[in-house]
């Protein structure tokens, strides 16, 4: 293959492993284990010097294993393996995405720092800024999606805080809306209010795209986040976490990871491995049903709206525009409105039987929820009209299943719901 370049899906089974290493295993073994015997106390110092910054690695030395908590072979191909997806320098993974998220906020912002995030956010992402950050002296400033850069500037100056600006956090395409942001223009407005004292780092939480449909550090921002609970996990078994970017931001990162304490085990290590093998055909799959979905429920008299990024055209600009530029496909999440409200929405969720109801996403079944009573029942009611999550919105994430099941699933539960409107019509 020489000087070949192979695609990431190509490496995802033997990237960064040498069966040698363990007796010939075609897989990397689970090395659940706490400690390593270093070969000589003279072996055990330099890992040291190196782990804890007392002088730079030699050229050709090879950085020891010491313990667990610092570095075990299941994190560290993972992480090499995770680099390929995003083109990233390197990857630090977490036992939760929370644990990713909040360790980047706490690496990168201090007592009197702002931090400018879009809305919505993951529910726990927001709590995490709302309650806990602005508790050690954090400033929060909030934009929607939708503003533009002009209105997102006007937000951050009539703040007052723009001089103490330190990171954009945005997730896009937003859940459970599929309301998209547009990355490179909050690349310029990070780089807008750069200083040559200070880097303002925009982050990018890109669970709902997976690593395969959207990659923001090639549209310029600093540091990729995942929950990897969802599409990278995909089986809806494991809790873990991802942060990508430069080597130099992914080092400061482990070294408070190393602190903090919240690196994923082997055990979790493992499991993502073996996921990460599936990730494009599950992707690619759930990406095909979610089509197919879509135009059903599109056509369908009992429902009102689709937020589906396929349906994006000319019509709507200003999103059709980001879509073209930043995501590789439409993705496998949908959302709708059915006709009526809370009650109707209800009973098309009691009755589904093939689709489960659960909250979570990205994984190889699908999963129905409720966002306004759910996942986002924390926002509150001004808000929630104002971001589109009404009382008969639905979300779907959809799995690898046959699609016509899928369909009749839905269909079936669609039935069972009396719409009122419908009936008197
Ligand atoms: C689930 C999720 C998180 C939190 O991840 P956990 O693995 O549950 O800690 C963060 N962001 C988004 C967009 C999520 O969907």
């Amino acid at each position: 293959m020489n000087d070949r370049k192979l695609h990431p899906e190509s490496l995802m089974m033997s990237y960064g492993y040498n069966p040698e290493w363990s007796e010939g295993a075609i897989k990397c073994p689970i090395f659940q284990t706490s400690t390593f015997v270093f070969k000589t106390a003279e072996e055990g110092k330099a890992f040291f010097e190196v782990a804890y910054g007392k002088r730079e690695q030699r050229p050709n030395e090879k950085m020891g294993l010491i313990y667990s908590r610092i570095n075990n072979p299941d994190l560290e191909i993972l992480e090499n393996r995770m680099t390929l997806w995003d083109d990233a320098e390197d990857c630090a993974v977490f036992e939760s995405g929370m644990s990713a998220i909040s360790t980047v906020m706490l690496e990168f912002l201090k007592p009197g720092d702002s931090i400018l995030y879009s809305s919505p956010l993951y529910g726990g992402t927001e709590h995490l800024l709302q309650h806990v950050l602005t508790q050690f002296g954090i400033n929060i400033i909030r934009f929607k999606t939708g503003q533009s850069r002009e209105k997102i500037i006007d937000i951050v100056n009539e703040s007052g805080h723009a001089a103490s600006l330190k990171m954009i956090y945005i997730e896009t395409p937003a859940n459970p809306t599929n309301d998209l942001i547009d990355i490179a223009c909050c690349t310029d407005i990070a780089q807008y209010y750069s200083t040559e004292a200070k880097t303002v780092y925009l982050a990018v939480d890109n669970t709902y795209f997976g690593p395969l449909w959207q990659h923001p550090l090639k549209h310029g921002a600093d540091i990729v986040l995942y929950s990897a609970t969802k599409y990278i996990g995909g089986h809806s078994d494991v809790i873990a976490g991802a942060v990508l970017g430069s080597s130099a931001i992914i080092k400061r990162i482990k070294t408070l990871r190393t602190f903090l304490g919240n690196m994923a085990g082997p055990w979790t290590g493992w499991l993502l491995l073996r996921s990460l093998e599936t990730l494009k055909v599950r992707m690619e799959t759930q990406a095909k049903n979610a089509k197919h979905v879509a135009e059903f429920l599109k056509n369908h008299p009992k429902i009102e709206r689709v937020n589906y990024l396929g349906f994006l055209n000319e019509s709507n600009p200003v999103q059709y525009k980001i879509f073209k530029k930043q995501c590789l496909s439409p993705g496998a999440m949908v959302s709708f409105d059915i006709i009526g409200g809370e009650k109707e929405a209800f009973m098309f969720l009691n009755n589904l039987k093939l689709i489960k109801l659960a909250v979570s996403l990205g994984s190889t079944e699908s999963l129905a929820e409720h966002p306004a009573t759910m996942t986002h029942v924390d926002i509150d009611e001004a808000e929630k009209v104002e971001l589109g999550i009404s009382p008969q919105l639905i979300r779907l994430s959809i799995g690898v299943e046959h699609y016509d099941d899928l369909i009749a699933d839905i269909d079936q539960a669609l039935e069972c719901v009396k719409v009122k409107e419908l009936e008197t019509a």
